[in-house]
């Protein structure tokens, strides 16, 4: 048990596939059959746990885990104690804040007094501290965009990537808070045996970096 990785990826998601062909391109060698929650690596001493992404620095921070693959902005926000030891290159987004179309915006400071949805209280606390504004977090867990609409919010703080979702909501973009991108995150307690075989998968990862650049 202390001598094998447990590498905790997520279940289903934006993160899956490429998690999953990551490891696979490290050449790690494993069964995942469909509805699987755990597998054993058939060629390197891993086990591999199908985690909601949202569990994973939990995992990790608790050592259930020793490794796990997530957005920096889950982990980040997750204000878990662990250590990011790789950035991955996928997955990349931002956590933006997003007003009404119509809305005149001329700065950060027009956030002043104003209500603003988001899952990510925490990232978006810091930041509006950092700016000296004070405005009221509405914490929601899903469907963020559509609280402006519905006059839920004034705002909101959510992840964008192409920014299709907040437009199809009558929302523009304004603020970027957070860059965010896969990353690979581990525990703080790991065997020396377990930081060994951390180390050789992550000159795998790195190999399969570079060959790809
Ligand atoms: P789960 O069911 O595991 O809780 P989820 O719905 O919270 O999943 P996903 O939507 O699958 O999460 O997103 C997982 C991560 O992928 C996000 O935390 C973020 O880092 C990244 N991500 C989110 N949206 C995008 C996007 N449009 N493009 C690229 N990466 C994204
Ligand atoms: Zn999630």
């Amino acid at each position: 048990m202390n001598n094998i990785l447990r590498i905790a990826i997520q279940k289903s998601g934006r993160l899956s596939e490429d998690s999953l062909k990551l490891i696979k391109e490290c050449g790690i060698r494993f069964d995942n059959g469909a509805g699987k929650l755990k597998t054993s690596a058939t060629n390197f001493p891993a086990e591999i746990l199908f985690l909601r992404d949202d569990d994973i620095p939990g995992y990790v921070e608790d050592g259930v885990a020793h490794l796990g693959i997530v957005g920096e902005n889950v982990s980040e926000e997750s204000d878990r104690d662990v250590n990011t030891v790789h950035k991955l290159g996928f997955s990349k987004c931002r956590l933006s804040i997003g007003v009404l179309r119509e809305h005149d915006y001329s700065g950060v400071q027009d956030l002043e007094g104003k209500s603003i949805a988001t899952s990510y209280p925490k990232l978006l606390g810091k930041y509006l501290s950092e700016n000296n504004v004070t405005a009221q977090i509405h914490e929601i867990s899903g469907s963020v965009e559509i609280a402006p609409s519905i006059g839920l919010a004034d705002a909101v703080c959510d992840i964008v990537s192409s920014g299709s979702t907040l437009l199809s909501n009558g929302l523009k973009e304004v603020e970027t808070i957070f860059k965010s991108e896969a990353v690979m995150i581990a525990s703080k307690h790991l065997t020396a045996e377990q930081q060994q075989l951390l180390d050789q998968l992550l000159f795998r990862i790195k190999s399969v970096q570079v060959a790809k650049n």
